[in-house]
C-alpha cells in the first residue's frame, strides 16, 4: 500500500497496529498522501476513531463556547439526519419549512415589529451570519449613496477593539475600512464614548457586540443607539446597528428580560447568533435575521425554486449540513422559553458562582463576573511574583482543564486576562473540582516562585 516506506520520514508515514490490519493489508500508510489501495472499513473506522480520541475530553474545555453536549434523541435525529443538504429546498421541503419556522421564532424573540415582513435565514455558523449581516448594511449604504449622486469609495464599519475575528475577516475581504473604537481600563466595551469621533457619511455600520468573546461583558445596545441619534441630530448621518449575539442573543432574551438591546431599539438592523453556542446545537448553524425586508436589500438575494414556488435565499455557503438545523427545532421543542431559562440561568449560576469564589484568591481581581452571559475573566492583581496566568493555564491544562491565559486588544494588550466559559455541562461538582485545582495550582506556584529559607526542608510539589 505504501511502496517505499522505508524511504519516507517517519513524520510522513502512519503505523497501524498489525492487531487491526486484515491479513495482507499494510501497516504503514502515507499521511499525507491518497493511499494507493482500498482498505477494510474496520481498519479505517479503528484508525480515525484512534486519531480522533487524542482530541482533548470536552467536558473539561473552559475555552470554547460551542456546544459539546446532545441529549440522546438529539444524537438519533442527528444520525438520521446526517445526509440532508440545506441548499436543496426541492429535495428536503421539510427541512427547508423547519428552517423557515426556527428563524421566525428567533424574529419573534427578538421582537421584531411586523412578522409578515422580514427575512432571515440560517448559516454555518456566526462568522457568516456577521457577515451577512455586514454586506447587507454596506450594500444598503452604497445604494443610498448611489442614489443621492455620491461616492461610493472608502466605506467604514466602527467597532469595538474587542471583536471576534470574524470582524477583521469582514471588513478585509469585502474592502471595508475597519475603525476600532479603543478597549481601555474605563471603556472595556463599545458604549458610545467618542462615538462621533469614529462615525462618519461613510461609516456603513456600528457592531454592538453581546457578549465580548474576551470578557462575556455586554456592549449596552441602546445607549450605543442613543448616541447614533445625538450623531444624526448634529451632522445628518443616519447609521445603523449589527448586533453581534453570537452568545448573548441566546441568553439576554431568557435571563436578561428586561434589558432592552434587539429590534425594540429602532437603530438595531441586523441580529445574529451561533445555534451552536447557547442555542445548545452541535456546530454547525448560526442564524441572522433583519428587522424589516427593507433592511435587507433585495440585490443581496437569490430566488431558487421551492414546491414549484419561489424561496428567497442568501448565504455565502450554498450546500452545508441541514441535520443542524433539524437539531435547532428539536431544541426549540424540547426546552421552550422554560428550558432555555433553565440550561442559561444553571450556567449564569455556576460562572458566578466560580468567579466569586476566584475573586478570593488574592493573587486575582475580576474584569467580569458571568452574570452577563455565562463567561467572565480575571486578572492578577499588580505585585511581586515569579509566575504569571499563562503559568497557571499550563498547570490547569496538565490535569486535564483547557482554561487560556490572552491579552486583551490593542491598547490593552499589556493586560494579560483568564477566562472561563461555563455551558452547559459544567455542574456545580465539577467546577467544585476545578476551584480546588486552581486553587492548589496558584498554591504550587506561589511556593515554587517563594525564595526558599536556606534551611528549610525539602518540599515535595507532588499532589
Ligand atoms: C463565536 C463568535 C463569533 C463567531 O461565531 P462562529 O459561530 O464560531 O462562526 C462571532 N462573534 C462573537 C461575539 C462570537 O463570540
Amino acid at each position: 500500500m505504501y511502496r517505499d516506506a522505508a524511504a519516507r520520514s517517519d513524520a510522513a508515514v502512519l503505523t497501524i497496529n498489525p492487531v487491526f490490519a486484515r491479513p495482507g493489508e499494510a501497516t504503514a500508510l502515507p499521511r499525507f498522501e491518497l493511499p494507493e489501495a482500498m482498505m477494510a472499513s474496520d481498519t479505517a473506522y479503528q484508525i480515525v476513531h484512534d486519531e480522533a480520541m487524542l482530541d482533548g475530553n470536552s467536558r473539561l474545555n473552559l475555552a470554547t463556547f460551542v456546544s459539546t453536549w446532545m441529549d440522546d434523541n438529539a444524537q438519533r435525529l442527528y444520525a438520521e439526519a446526517a445526509d440532508k443538504n440545506m441548499i436543496d429546498k426541492d429535495e428536503y421541503p421539510a427541512t427547508a419549512a423547519i428552517e423557515d419556522r426556527c428563524w421566525r421564532m428567533l424574529a419573534d424573540l427578538w421582537h421584531v415589529r411586523d412578522p409578515d415582513n422580514t427575512i432571515g435565514t440560517s448559516t454555518i455558523g456566526s462568522s457568516e451570519a456577521c457577515m451577512l449581516g455586514g454586506l447587507a448594511l454596506k450594500r444598503l449604504w452604497q445604494e443610498r449613496r448611489r442614489a443621492a449622486g455620491q461616492s461610493t469609495e472608502t466605506p467604514n464599519l466602527v467597532l469595538s477593539a474587542g471583536v471576534q475575528v470574524v470582524w477583521e475577516k469582514f471588513c478585509n475581504y469585502w474592502d471595508v475600512e475597519a475603525r476600532y473604537v479603543p478597549v481601555t481600563e474605563d471603556h472595556l466595551v463599545l458604549d458610545g464614548h467618542e462615538l462621533e469621533q469614529y462615525v462618519d457619511e461613510h461609516t456603513i455600520g456600528v457592531v454592538a457586540i453581546l457578549g465580548q468573546t474576551y470578557t462575556g461583558l455586554y456592549e449596552p445596545v441602546q445607549q450605543i443607539a442613543a448616541k447614533l441619534d445625538e450623531i444624526q441630530e448634529a451632522t445628518g448621518v443616519d447609521v445603523k446597528i449589527h448586533v453581534d449575539g453570537a452568545s448573548g442573543a441566546m441568553v439576554a432574551p431568557f435571563c436578561q428580560p428586561d434589558l432592552t438591546w434587539d429590534f425594540a431599539v429602532d437603530r438595531v438592523n441586523s441580529i445574529s447568533t451561533s445555534g451552536h453556542k447557547y442555542g445548545l446545537v452541535y456546530p454547525g448553524v448560526g442564524w441572522v435575521v433583519w428587522r424589516d425586508r427593507a433592511a435587507c436589500p433585495e440585490s443581496l438575494i437569490f430566488h431558487v425554486s421551492y414546491l414549484g414556488g419561489d424561496m428567497p435565499t442568501l448565504a455565502l455557503n450554498f450546500s452545508r449540513p441541514g441535520a443542524q438545523v433539524l437539531l435547532q427545532y428539536y431544541q426549540f421543542l424540547r426546552l421552550g422559553r422554560e428550558g432555555y431559562r433553565a440550561v442559561q440561568q444553571a450556567s449564569i449560576d455556576v460562572a458566578t458562582y466560580l468567579s466569586s469564589a476566584i475573586a478570593e484568591l488574592p493573587p486575582f481581581e475580576l474584569v467580569s463576573t458571568g452574570d452577563t452571559i455565562p463567561v467572565f475573566a480575571w486578572k492578577l492583581v499588580p505585585g511581586e511574583r515569579n509566575w504569571d496566568l499563562y503559568d497557571l493555564a499550563d498547570r490547569l491544562r496538565m490535569r486535564g482543564w483547557l482554561v487560556p491565559a490572552y491579552p486583551m486588544p490593542d491598547a490593552l494588550s499589556d493586560l494579560v486576562v483568564q477566562r472561563i466559559v461555563v455551558r452547559m455541562g459544567l455542574s456545580r461538582d465539577l467546577a467544585e473540582l476545578l476551584l480546588t485545582a486552581i486553587r492548589e495550582e496558584v498554591d504550587f506556584l506561589e511556593r515554587l516562585s517563594a525564595p526558599i529559607p536556606r534551611d528549610a526542608p525539602r518540599t515535595n510539589f507532588t499532589h
